[in-house]
């Protein structure tokens, strides 16, 4: 199989398919300990080679953080009943990918799964999810990525969403992904007969407000706790939070450039001159 068509990336450099097993690197934002990754871990144990390089706590919103300023390891790790490859690392799921890349695993993943995440990853999400960007540096480096997330955060059906991303890394591996490109997943939280199909999407606008506690502690000192809550907002037809709404799997093509084609036509009628001119 070739899971991509350019660049110079060691995947590249990967005879393809061959009736080799397929491999696949799971990170995710909640930590080793998350049901979630042991859920998706056991799913894709079943289709794929299985490693697992993961934080050894939470890192939820830490974004596309890496760690340039201290000691990274990672240490062998148990993932209960799953019986696959794994590791627990104090870095965070960006680093995770890193060092499941270049060290960990003795040969690249052909795909990377990011997840299963407690709660949403829709819309202005993104830009704060630790597991979009699991699978945003698994894109980095040229290998397939998928980030998995179900949409609530008590009483979670984690198998089917689980039973996608499986099913999902094959079709992946079947026809690979372009350059530069990843997916975004998110699964409603309810029984597999209870989910009504799954709608390719694009990403909404959806966003929090975000607000800010401001407390004492026992010493009397401020201290603040950020939180939020999503904005009230109707989500258009087509895009991942309307998925979510009619209770459908959403699946959303990303990629990496940030580029706006719509400003850019605009920036072009403003009077930019460099200094001096
Ligand atoms: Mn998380």
């Amino acid at each position: 199989m070739s899971l991509r068509t350019g660049g110079a990336t060691r995947t590249d450099a990967r005879p393809a398919g061959r009736g080799s097993l397929l491999r696949v690197l799971l990170t995710n934002d909640d930590g080793i300990a998350s049901p979630g990754l042991r859920a998706v871990a056991r799913a894709i144990s079943r289709v794929a080679a299985t490693f697992v390089v993961a934080p050894e706590h939470e890192r939820s919103a830490a974004s596309h953080a890496i760690t340039l300023h201290k000691p990274l390891r990672a240490t062998r790790a148990a993932l209960g009943d799953v019986d696959v490859p794994a590791w627990a690392t104090n870095g965070t799921p960006a680093d995770c990918v890193v060092l499941g890349i270049l060290d960990l695993l003795a040969q690249p993943p052909d795909v990377v799964v990011s997840g299963i995440n407690l709660g949403a990853n829709l819309g202005m999400d993104l830009i704060y999810s630790g597991t979009v960007s699991g699978a945003v540096e698994g894109a980095l480096f040229g290998v397939a990525a998928i980030a998995m997330s179900v949409t609530a955060f008590r009483d979670i059906h984690w198998e089917p969403a689980a039973e996608f991303a499986a099913h999902l890394v094959a079709q992946v591996a079947a026809h690979g992904l372009p350059p530069d490109t990843f997916l975004n997943v998110n699964v409603p939280n309810r029984p597999a007969a209870e989910i009504g199909g799954v709608e390719i999407t694009r990403q909404s606008t959806r966003r929090y407000v975000s607000r800010v506690e401001k407390r004492a502690d026992p010493r009397g000192r401020d201290y603040y706790w950020l939180t939020g809550a999503a904005a009230a907002e109707e989500s258009p037809a087509g895009t991942d939070a309307w998925a979510i709404a009619q209770g459908r799997i959403s699946v959303t093509p990303l990629r990496l450039s940030m580029t706006s084609e719509e400003l850019d036509p605009v920036l072009r009628s403003w009077s930019l001159a460099a200094p001096g001119r």
